[in-house]
């Protein structure tokens, strides 16, 4: 399928969000349905937000929205208007102790993947800062290094996935992401114009050792990151046909609950031993998985899951109720 873009209309852009599970946020926003990126691993062509449009995307030229993912890309353009309107008016804002009140800005595509997407994404940074609601931005794009201006406030956090620095195999895994050493790049510029930084290790494959998480994690200590957050690539939805598909010999490792766990444990414990030894145990938030619950000791699933983050919001002043 050739790549198939346009614009789309949504209802309402400010969603309340599950993601608290995870200690990223409250709310999400998400700019666009369907990503350029196109990432292999990538989960969500299997959630509602795209299986419940089956239709609509085969309507608009889209023929497999699973198998196609990375080859569509419908971008909101009218959120920053809609989002000015809704928070005018909105009198409460939920703030779970694990999500703080804190908007995620996507997480069902990349914020900064074309000019056109940062665009709204500039929007929407601009009108959640004029209500002084936090911000999470997580994207693979390099493209925010040109917002700098709006996102080095205290009440936004700039987040890239960066899962290893090798580009080689990212050109496998996340084939149209830009590579690894230039999101670096990019989070160094923002870390020295003195935005707050977060790194995604995230997620990772299972051929990742001791050594690799421990050279990877000094490399991130540079940026000075508030928070670490790490889990392995889960392969077990659509996401593993198309990993199959991209020609990825680990994939087959992992596809089975059994093994995925397996993986899972031992990567797990490699992160934490390779953070003490690096000195970051303490910015480290592990993503566990709820369907870990019998693979691990329930004690330490539960510590995870639900968890706040260390990132400090103190210095803002509290938000409009
Ligand atoms: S950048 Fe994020 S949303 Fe886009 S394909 Fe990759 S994982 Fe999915």
């Amino acid at each position: 399928m050739s790549i198939v873009k346009g614009v789309e209309k949504i209802v309402n852009p400010l969603q309340q969000s599950a993601l608290n599970k995870k200690g990223l946020c409250d709310y999400v926003v998400n700019v666009a349905s369907g990503c350029l990126h196109g990432c292999t691993f990538c989960y969500v062509p299997s959630t509602p937000a795209i299986r419940t449009k089956q239709a609509q995307l085969h309507s608009k030229g889209v023929s497999d929205p699973q198998m196609d993912w990375g080859q569509y890309l419908f971008v909101r353009e009218e959120i920053p208007e809609q989002l000015e309107k809704i928070l005018s008016r909105k009198r409460t804002w939920r703030e779970t102790p694990p999500g703080k009140g804190v908007v995620l800005v996507c997480s069902g595509t990349d914020p900064y993947q074309t000019k056109q997407t940062a665009n709204v994404t500039r929007g929407v940074v601009e009108a959640l800062s004029r209500y002084n609601k936090k911000v999470r931005i997580l994207t693979r794009g390099l493209l925010w290094v040109n917002d700098i201006d709006i996102l080095n406030r205290t009440n936004v956090i700039v987040g890239m996935s960066l899962p290893y620095l090798n580009d080689e195999l990212s050109r496998q895994i996340e084939p149209q992401a830009p590579p690894p050493s230039q999101r670096y790049k990019a989070m160094l510029t923002g870390h020295k114009a003195g935005c707050r930084m977060y790194v995604a290790v995230a997620p990772t494959p299972p051929n990742m050792t001791l050594d690799d998480f421990k050279r990877h994690l000094e490399k991130i200590m540079c940026i000075n990151p508030e928070v670490i957050f790490w889990e392995p690539i889960n392969a077990r939805g659509s996401n593993g046909k198309r990993m199959i598909a991209a020609g990825l010999d680990f994939t087959d490792s992992i596809r089975h609950k059994k093994s995925w766990a397996e993986c899972f444990k031992r990567q797990w414990n490699d992160i934490e031993t390779a953070a003490r030894e690096v000195g970051c145990e303490d910015r480290l938030h592990i993503w566990p998985d709820p369907e870990l619950r019998g693979f691990v000791d329930d004690v330490k699933l539960d510590y995870w899951l639900y968890k706040p983050t260390v990132e400090k919001w103190d210095s803002l002043t509290p938000s409009k109720k």
